[in-house]
């Protein structure tokens, strides 16, 4: 009998053709979550398997944060042999009321999956005098899952992660990252559909401080587990707020310099290969994230805009955030780039025409240029 840490995932049930891949993209995400931990990770057909390890704990806690995963048992491992499995479930101690759940992939296992639990349920009642059974709502599930491979999984605990899509091989997406409490959540929403991003901060020094830099660094490297990032890009917008601020409408300061990061954020795309941005705007919920704003971030994007939040209240993405282990960071009082030369009547419905000619008042092309060859790349 070995003790093992048993893997479930879902969705990648369903990917047909693809399904090999996505197991072995899963696989390989969980060698790299669990690296430095003492463990052997195995595919064993429709589960994955923890063996060989020091503290199952440890592990179970890294694995919670894999997408694809969906549960995590520790678990027995028995060959598929009705006599052992008897054996072995008589010497469970249990009070109160119980099951047990038979799942029989094995198809040579010779004896149905009703009729098993059955037995094994006599088996529990004769050996525990306080025992009884409830189908419905037992205090404890015996799993038992006779796997195709000959082998026998035992387990009463399932510990859930947030299932989704493994992340991908490749750094695809764009995530701009501020200091506030949404854009972590949209990193990690849209990791959970298997996108892995890197990140770009703004940031408008000295306007805005090192400690303000410092807090978007730790948040970044509280994420980078989770989307799979291994660089940050840090890109100063000071020269082009303060040519905003001196020439053009300041009812459209937000609005330009929102445009000017889709602009920076779409050169980057370019040079490095990402395919799409992600941002954390949620619909209605500031002047910049009307649908008029975002249809003028919009006109300037060259790659898709992904926004995982447009539709979670605020309250929503405030839990996800303590979930994710951010929010304590995002409170914390820096300025954002966005919050310096705050106009006092951002405009809500601004006319892409109206954005265009605040533009031409400056020489916005070499003022980007000059943003761009200034990224300073950090390594998270
Ligand atoms: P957040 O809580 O993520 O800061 P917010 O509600 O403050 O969002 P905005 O300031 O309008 O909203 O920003 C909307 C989105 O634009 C952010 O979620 C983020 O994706 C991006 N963004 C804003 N400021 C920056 C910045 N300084 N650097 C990078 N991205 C930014
Ligand atoms: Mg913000």
């Amino acid at each position: 009998m070995n003790e093992v840490i048993l893997i479930r995932f879902n969705e990648i049930h369903l990917k047909g053709g693809n399904r090999k891949y996505f197991t072995k993209l899963l696989l390989n995400n969980i060698k790299e979550a669990v690296a430095g931990l003492s463990c052997k990770v195995e595919d064993i057909q429709n589960r994955l398997l923890i063996r060989e390890y020091e503290n199952a704990d440890e592990i179970i806690e890294k694995l919670k944060g894999v997408f694809g995963v969906h549960s995590i048992s520790k678990a027995v491992e028995l060959d598929n042999d009705p006599k052992i499995i008897k054996n072995y479930v008589s010497r469970i101690k249990l009070e109160g009321s119980f099951k047990c759940s038979v799942n029989r992939a094995d198809k040579t296992f010779s004896i149905k999956s009703n009729d098993f639990a059955a037995d094994l349920g006599e088996v529990v009642l004769n050996k525990n005098k306080t025992a009884t059974v409830d189908i419905h709502n037992p205090k404890t599930t015996i799993n038992v899952d006779i796997r195709e491979t000959g082998k026998t999984y035992i387990f009463t605990e399932l510990v859930y992660a947030y299932s989704g899509l493994p992340l991908g091989e490749n750094r695809d997406g764009l995530l701009l990252l501020s200091g506030g409490i949404d854009s972590p959540v949209a990193g990690f929403c849209m990791a959970k559909r298997g996108l892995r991003q890197d990140i770009l901060h703004f940031d408008s020094f000295p306007y805005t401080s090192t400690q303000a830099k410092e807090k978007v660094i730790t948040l970044a490297r509280k994420i980078k587990h989770f989307i799979g990032a291994k660089y940050m890009y840090v890109c100063s917008m000071t020269k082009l707020q303060e040519e905003f601020h001196i020439h053009c409408n300041s009812e459209y300061a937000i609005n330009l310099l929102r445009r000017s990061m889709i602009r920076v954020a779409n050169a980057i795309c370019k040079k490095y290969k990402y395919k799409t941005i992600v941002t954390g705007e949620s619909l209605g919920q500031v002047a910049s994230q009307t649908i008029e704003s975002l249809t003028s971030t919009n006109a300037v994007a060259e790659y898709p805009v992904m926004r995982p939040l447009i539709s979670f209240n605020k309250d929503e993405i405030i839990s996800l955030a303590k979930e994710i282990g951010t929010f304590e960071t995002s409170i914390l009082p820096y300025e954002d780039c966005c919050t310096v030369f705050l106009p006092r009547n951002p405009i809500i419905k601004p006319k892409i025409a109206n954005s265009v000619k605040e533009e031409s008042k400056i020489d916005l092309q070499s003022l980007l240029n000059y943003v761009i060859e200034n990224i300073e790349i950090i390594t998270l």
